[in-house]
This record gives structure tokens, C-alpha cells and sequence, in this order.
């Protein structure tokens, strides 16, 4: 698999990344265009972030429940924008059972409108709220041009869906759930994205406000990595769902929703890959450490073995993810490039010298060559490689928010925004017009990507108009 090197990320930056996706064996293409197999690593490493995510929502006192994937085609038309926004990207069923159907049912795009009709009737009172569920599953959105993880037509990804009694509380939901999404790319995934509100033309459909979080990929593209949408009272209108307060008074409910998809794999891959392949966050990573055993003869053989297991054992009993590598047929320096490829944080090398010295040598994956080599002694090993996972966590996320902060710029006039914005994001005054924010897409083909929260500095003049303007957004190319 890694006999032929990738191409570089300066070549062809997409190119690339299809190779690397391929070769580390994350995901493959699927007989069916537009959708993805993803593998058995792929899903390792998809498990680790849901298993993260999945623990927060429970800490925070959701729970989860699983809803059809087939939804009644009347259920989209409740909600005038909901339909319009999704539309386009349906797939319906018209047949089954080899009959006509009487009413077509539609593969979820999403679910808030099935769970809006099962929520107006389990909410009858005050007493029934928050109602808090999370859907963990696949959803289905047409697409023509797809990228595996990025964007394909069948997805995975977990749907939270909330209904409150009042706004204050679902407003609250909101952003904390935004606030679990910015911790879990900051400290699992190594991304410093930034969280803040979508302009109005960005905004999921049917949503009063839309927040997300962006993060700036190598390309200096970005890529929107996870969504929290407060609907006000929109889903609870369309589909009835009330309670009676404590005045026995009937009111509408006020929901959210959110999620994060496995796009984010994307994410991870592209802010963090290099030229030899992937590497992964060692708190996601599937494998945190691979041992290597380097012998010629079956003499050094034994020695070496011995000492591998015994080190397998000590760093598997530590609760470190291992791999032994004992393949016969291929040489080290393949088997190398291949745990590069796949981007496993360290490599073990255990030889007949290390025996003898009683040490290992130590490569770390994200700093390639004799730069994150070390030699260092068996004894302790265990705590040794635990630390090191620490350090390389901590260096991918400040190598990464080093490269954002560096590539986000503050141009003087539109002119030079529309320079920028080709590599790199502007963060510019902006008056928030749509009239503006077309404009930008039009001419520099750049998107608003979110307007940031806890702004301080002052007001200012919109970029594109010159009008006044009470907060800066940030601009940029994006997936
Ligand atoms: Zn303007």
C-alpha cells in the first residue's frame, strides 16, 4: 500500500487528500455514487469521537432514542422554508412492496420533522420539559459532486433535537451545546475552531439562529465543523407541539437542534495531515502506539521478541491503543511508512542494540524524521509514552492555531479583502446586509463564516459598503 509515494499537499491538495484516504483505509468508495464505505479504521476512529460526544450530552442530561429513517413526504411541507431548503436534496420512496405508495415517504435529510410530530404528542405539560434526545445514525442528502467525508450523500452523524419551555432555556441549550462542540475540537481533535453566529443567509432552514464552529483547513479553506440551531417557536407552530404552564394556559414549546457529522474526519485530516499521510490526534486515535520489532536472524529474533511482548504487555496494561506490527512478509521501512500513512502518533522500534542497552527508540508522527526521534530506556516505558501522547496533542494543536492565527488577515479596503480571501480568511467590519454578503460571494467568491462572539473591538464601517457597522465577521473560501 505505501510502495508509491503520496502525492504532496502543495501538488495537489485535493488529490492528495483522495489518495489519503484511500491508502490509510478510512473510508472507500461505495457502488453507489455519492456514497462511502467507511472501513474498519475509519470507524475506530469515528467510534472515539462519538464516544466522547455521546458522553457529554448524557453528563449534560440528554438522552438518546433512534427514529425512522422514512418520513412522510407531508411532514417537509409544514415547514415553508424547512421544504424549500431541503427540496432539492430528497431522495424519495414512491414504491414498496412492488406497489405504488399512496403517500411517498422521503429518506431522512434530517429529522426535525418527525421528531417534531412524536414530540407534540409526548409533551402535554410543563412537567414533560426540556425534552431532551439524541439521535445517533446516517441521514441521506442528494449530491452531484461528492468528496469522501466531506461530502457524500449518505452521512453519519448524532441530531440532538430539544424542546423548552421557555426561550431563555433553549437559547441557553444553544450555546451550550456550541460550547461542547468548540472543547471537543480544541481538546480531542487538535482544531482551535472558532465558534460564533451564521449571517442570516447561511442559516439551517427553518432556524431563528444558526451558530457553528469553523476551522481553517491547510488549504486555508474552511470548514464549517459543527452546528446548534435555536428555532424558536417555527417547528413547535408546524407541528403542534404544546404544553399547558402552571397556569394551565396552552404554549408553544421553544426547540433546538445540533450536530456534528463525520465530515469532521475531514477535518481532522486536512488541518493535521502532511506529505507521508495522516496524523491523528492521540487522544482519537484509533492506534495510539505501534511496536516495531527490527531483527535479521532468528537468533536476534528471540531476544527482540521478548522484549516486544513484554513491552506490548506493559503499555497495554497502561491503557494505551497498541499494535504489535510481527509481519513477516514486508521489510521495516515499509511497515513504516505504512503507520505513517495512517497516522499513528508513535512508533516503537525495538532492535537487537535497543536488547542490549535496554532502551527503544521512539519516533513521533508529527515530527518526521530525526527531529522526533528518541532513544530512552524500557524502564518506565509506559509513563514515557503516555507523556510523549500528551506533548504531540498539545504540539498539533499549537502548530494548527499558529497556522490560523498567521493566515487570518484584517484588510485595509474591499480591494485588498478580495486579495486576502483567495489564501487565507479576512476578519472584517461587515454592516450585515445580504446586498454586502452576495456582493463578496460573487466577486471573490468568499462566504461569511461566522460572526464571533465577545468581540471587543469597537464599531467600525462595513468592508464592501462603507456603512456603519457594530461587529466583525470572518470571510473566507470554504468547503
Ligand atoms: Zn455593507
Amino acid at each position: 500500500m505505501a510502495e508509491e509515494k503520496l502525492c504532496t499537499r502543495t501538488e495537489d491538495f485535493a488529490e492528495w487528500y483522495n489518495q489519503l484516504v484511500i491508502r490509510s483505509e478510512l473510508a472507500d468508495y461505495a457502488p453507489v455514487r455519492g456514497c462511502m464505505v467507511v472501513r474498519p479504521y475509519g470507524w475506530a476512529l469515528w467510534e472515539n469521537i462519538t464516544s466522547w460526544l455521546d458522553r457529554e450530552f448524557k453528563e449534560t442530561g440528554h438522552v438518546n432514542a433512534a427514529f425512522p429513517t422514512l418520513i412522510p413526504m407531508s411532514f417537509f411541507e409544514k415547514e415553508k422554508e424547512h421544504v424549500e431548503g431541503f427540496s432539492p436534496q430528497l431522495a424519495v420512496v414512491t414504491h414498496g412492496g412492488g406497489e405504488k405508495l399512496e403517500e411517498p415517504l422521503a429518506m431522512r435529510p434530517t429529522s426535525e420533522t418527525i421528531i417534531g410530530h412524536m414530540y407534540s404528542k409526548w409533551v402535554k405539560s410543563w412537567r414533560d420539559l426540556p425534552l431532551l434526545i439524541v439521535q445517533w445514525g446516517s441521514v441521506l442528502r442528494w449530491e452531484i459532486r461528492t468528496k469522501l467525508f466531506l461530502r457524500t450523500s449518505e452521512f453519519y452523524w448524532h441530531e440532538g433535537h430539544t424542546a423548552h419551555a421557555t426561550k431563555d432555556e433553549a437559547l441557553e441549550e444553544t450555546y451550550r451545546i456550541l460550547d461542547i462542540y468548540e472543547r471537543f475540537c480544541l481538546e480531542q481533535a487538535a482544531i482551535p475552531a472558532i465558534k460564533g453566529t451564521k449571517s442570516e443567509s447561511e442559516r439551517f432552514p427553518g432556524a431563528q439562529i444558526t451558530t457553528s464552529i469553523e476551522a481553517m483547513m491547510w488549504d486555508k479553506r474552511a470548514l464549517q465543523s459543527g452546528t446548534s440551531h435555536y428555532f424558536g417557536q417555527n417547528f413547535a407552530r408546524a407541528f403542534e407541539i404544546q404544553y399547558l404552564d402552571k397556569n394551565n394556559a396552552l404554549q408553544y414549546c421553544e426547540t433546538t437542534s445540533w450536530a456534528i457529522s463525520s465530515r469532521i474526519i475531514g477535518a481532522m485530516i486536512m488541518v493535521h495531515g502532511d506529505d507521508q499521510g495522516l496524523v491523528l490526534p492521540p487522544r482519537l486515535a484509533p492506534i495510539q502506539a505501534v511496536i516495531v520489532p527490527i531483527y535479521k536472524n532468528d537468533a536476534e529474533k528471540g531476544k527482540v521478541m521478548e522484549v516486544a511482548d513484554r513491552v506490548f504487555k506493559e503499555l497495554k496494561d497502561a491503557g494505551i491503543r497498541l499494535k504489535m506490527d510481527d509481519r513477516e512478509n514486508v521489510s521495516s521501512g515499509f511497515k513504516f511508512n505504512d503507520w505513517e500513512m495512517r497516522g499513528v502518533p508513535i512508533r516503537v522500534e525495538i532492535g537487537p542494540k535497543d536488547v542490549e542497552k535496554g532502551s527503544v527508540a521512539l519516533a513521533r508522527r508529527d515530527k518526521p524524521g530525526k527531529e522526533g526521534k528518541s532513544f530512552v530506556p524500557q524502564d518506565g516505558l509506559a509513563g514515557t509514552v503516555k507523556q510523549l501522547l500528551v506533548e504531540i496533542q498539545d504540539s498539533l494543536l499549537k502548530r494548527a492555531t499558529e497556522y490560523r492565527d498567521a493566515n487570518i488577515h484584517d484588510p485595509k479596503n474591499y480591494e485588498e479583502l478580495k486579495k486576502v480571501v483567495q489564501d487565507g480568511w479576512a476578519f472584517s467590519h461587515w454592516c450585515e446586509s445580504a446586498e454586502c454578503e452576495a456582493k463578496v460571494k460573487e466577486e471573490a467568491k468568499a462566504t461569511t463564516r461566522n460572526i464571533p462572539f465577545n468581540q471587543t473591538e469597537k464599531e467600525g464601517t462595513c468592508i464592501v459598503c462603507g456603512k456603519p457597522s457594530k461587529r466583525k465577521v470572518y470571510f473566507g473560501r470554504a468547503y
